[in-house]
Formats: C-alpha cells, structure tokens, sequence
C-alpha cells in the first residue's frame, strides 16, 4: 500500500538546544536501517529556535523529512497525534526529541515488530532521571495497572512503534486529554516490549513539571477507566456502613450509661476525616465531568500553522487539466485548517 516503510514521530517542544545532535544521531541511525523512511517533528508552539532549526532541517534533508507547526503548546501527546495523522509508514516509532531514547535503538522494536507484534512498548534499561521521578512512577505504574486493564511495564517510556492498523485506530478517535501509548494498547492484538537504553537529557531539561505530570496521570488513570469512581462509591458504602453502625452503638451506650458531653475533639477529627473524603470524591468526579465537557464541545485539539513537506513526486493529473501546467515537482509549503 504504502511506499514508506517506517515513520518516526517526534514531538518538540522548546529543544533548540538538542536539536542538531539529535540530527546527528537519527538521520545516520534510521539510514542504516536500509528501509524506507520519513522522520515527521512536531513543533509544538516552541517559544525558542525550534521552529527555525526544523526548517532548516526540512531544506536540508527534504527527501525524508515532514515539518508540522503547531501555533500553540497542546502537549506531547497531542503533537504526536498530528504526527500520527501526518504519517505514511506502514509503521510508525515514536521517539524523544532529547535523545533520552537511543535512535540506534529503533532496529530493536522494528526487529519485535517482525516477530508478528502490532505493538512494540519499550522498558528503559537504566532509567536516568531525578530519583523523585523514579519513586513516583513505580508508584503510579502499579496504580495504573490494577485499575486499567493495560499491561505496560514503564508506562513513562515512549519509545514505541506500532503497526499501521493500530495508528489508523489511534487517528479515528478524536480523544481531547490521552495517553497515547495506552490508547494504542486498547487496539493491540499482539503487543510486546523490549528493553532500551535511556540515557540522561543531552541538553535542555524536563518540559513535565509536577503539575503536568500529576495531570497526565490523571488523563491515564480516568480515561481508561472507571474503576477510581467505582471504588470510590464502594468506599461510600463501606462508611455509611460504619457509621450506622457507629449510631446504633451509640444509642445503646446512651440508655445504658447515659448522656455523653465529651468527645467534642474526636468528633471533629471524625468530621474533618469524613469531610476529606467527599471532597476528594467531588475532586474525582470532576476529573471525568471536566473530560466528558472537554471532549463534548468539539473543539479542534490543535491548531496547525504549517506543515512542511515535499509534494507527492507524481501529481495526478486525472480530472483537473490545470495541475499539467504549473506543478514543479518541488518543495511545497503548505497551511492547513
Ligand atoms: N514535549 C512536547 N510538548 C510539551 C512537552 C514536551 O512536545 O508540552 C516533547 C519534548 O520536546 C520531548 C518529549 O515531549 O521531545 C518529552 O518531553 P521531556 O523530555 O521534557 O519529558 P521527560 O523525558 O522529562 O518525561
Ligand atoms: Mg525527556
């Protein structure tokens, strides 16, 4: 069906400073590969030379090179949406803009594709980042896993490929606040991983803050399940259980031993406690409320400035006598929405 064989999909967010040798490291790394490829960055509203740096690159190398340009930030997992959405490959990589994931690592997933797999997830071998990060994602994986039924064994790692049936199913769903990695795996037949190496940033640093990362958890934990409000209606249950229960005990110590007066603190602390609780429930039901508004109003999930590519080598000239006339088969520059 299609030419390409393989596209790597990289989102870039103010990384001017790693550009070049990530460059310098993939373009070798993927022509080695001896397959058909297309490297497809995204910027994604970078406030720095990003922008710039990729069209240079564009002019440089625009054989195997597509450009698209945000003209905001939507997020890493919105710009590797439009990456998808832009993509040719019959399989596509996802890969880091930092160089955290090894390019010369890419022969290993498409090597596991072979073996049959439509997803290919990758386990950092030695992961380099703050040890805060570490502790947290441990924790936040095994969440992850007993709530949604996704099996992943670094959810942070996304240095993945996935066949093009998967990308064709990840691209029809119009979903505002993802995870991609875990939205294709819903779609995976036959997924799998592989060990790859991580390496510290090259330059620059971490565009996730704490805020962000605790965010996109939550798009990871509410948008593939509902388990949280479950178990949380459980835990409703369970305490109007108690607290029945607390009741009747108190009216059978009132007729036995009478009127109690004191207590006041421990009721307070009692309050506070249970007070909590329905706080973090409304908090809950917010997160999947705030989503279903979201994902109701219909409102495009990125806006595209430009996107940067060469024009198919061969325009059909079927129907329209005035494409025979004034086509270079040249660099084409075009806008879009
Ligand atoms: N990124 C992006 N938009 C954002 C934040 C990050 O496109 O709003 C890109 C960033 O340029 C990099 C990738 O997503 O290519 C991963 O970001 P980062 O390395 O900061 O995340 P970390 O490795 O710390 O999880
Ligand atoms: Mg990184």
């Amino acid at each position: 069906m299609s030419a390409i064989q393989l596209s790597v999909v990289i989102p870039v967010y103010n990384e001017e400073q790693g550009l070049q040798a990530l460059f310098d490291r993939l373009y070798p790394a993927l022509d080695k590969l001896d397959i058909s490829y297309e490297v497809i960055f995204v910027n994604d509203g970078s406030r720095d030379r990003s922008a710039a740096i990729l069209r240079e690159q564009f002019q440089k190398r625009p054989d195997v090179t597509r450009v698209v340009l945000f003209n905001g930030n939507y997020g890493q997992h919105m710009a590797i949406m439009a990456g998808f959405e832009h993509s040719k490959g019959a399989r596509v990589v996802t890969l880091d803009a930092d160089l955290q994931n090894p390019p010369e690592d890419t022969h290993l997933l498409l090597a596991k594709m072979d073996e049959g797999h439509d997803y290919v997830g990758s386990i950092r071998r030695q992961r380099n980042d703050s040890w805060w990060r570490h502790v947290a994602s441990r924790a936040m994986n095994g969440l992850r896993e007993k709530i949604t039924r996704i099996k992943m064994t670094d959810q942070g790692c996304m240095f993945r490929a996935y066949d093009r049936n998967i990308i064709n199913a990840v691209n029809s769903c119009q979903e505002v606040n993802t995870f991609i990695p875990a939205l294709a795996y819903s779609f995976a037949k036959n997924p799998a991983e592989v060990v790859v190496g991580h390496e510290e940033r090259a330059a620059g640093e971490s565009k996730y803050s704490l805020y962000s990362l605790i965010r996109l958890n939550f798009d990871l934990m509410t948008s593939f399940s509902l388990v949280p409000l479950q178990l949380f209606s459980m835990l409703g249950m369970l305490i109007s259980l108690g607290s029945g229960a607390f009741f009747v005990f108190l009216v059978i110590r009132r007729l036995i031993i009478g009127p109690e007066a004191e207590g006041l603190f421990t009721l307070f602390a009692l309050m506070f406690f249970l007070i909590g609780i329905a706080l973090f429930g409304i908090g809950l039901l917010g997160e999947y409320i705030g989503r279903i508004y979201q994902q109701v109003r219909h409102r495009p999930r990125y806006l595209i400035e430009a996107v940067l590519e060469k024009t198919e080598e061969k325009p059909k000239r079927t129907r329209k006598p005035k494409a025979a006339t004034a086509t270079p088969a040249d660099l084409f520059v075009g806008g879009e929405e």
